[in-house]
């Protein structure tokens, strides 16, 4: 880099000074869980009122995948009260 292209430290730091990031912005779901907006609700599967993911079918998904991973060791307890609820 020649040194005429050179950023001084004053440049840097206004640059960066936009860096930071913010916290997550939360918006209520018509079925009362906070979800992010623009994103599907992790509760109800909804977005825009319309059903777009199967919450029972991802949930039944996941545990069989937990089982299989967990095929050589007993379930722990805590596991087993994640997959009730
Ligand atoms: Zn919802």
């Amino acid at each position: 880099m020649v040194v005429r292209m050179r950023v001084n430290r004053s440049k840097t730091g206004k640059r960066r000074s936009h860096h930071a990031i913010s916290g997550v912005r939360l918006s209520t779901c018509s079925c009362g869980a906070l979800r992010q907006s623009h994103r599907a609700c992790p509760e109800c599967g909804k977005y825009n009122d319309k059903v777009v993911i199967d919450v029972v079918a991802r949930a039944n998904r996941e545990a069989r995948r937990a089982k299989r991973h967990s095929a050589d060791r007993p379930v722990t307890e805590k596991e087993s009260e994640a997959a009730a609820t």
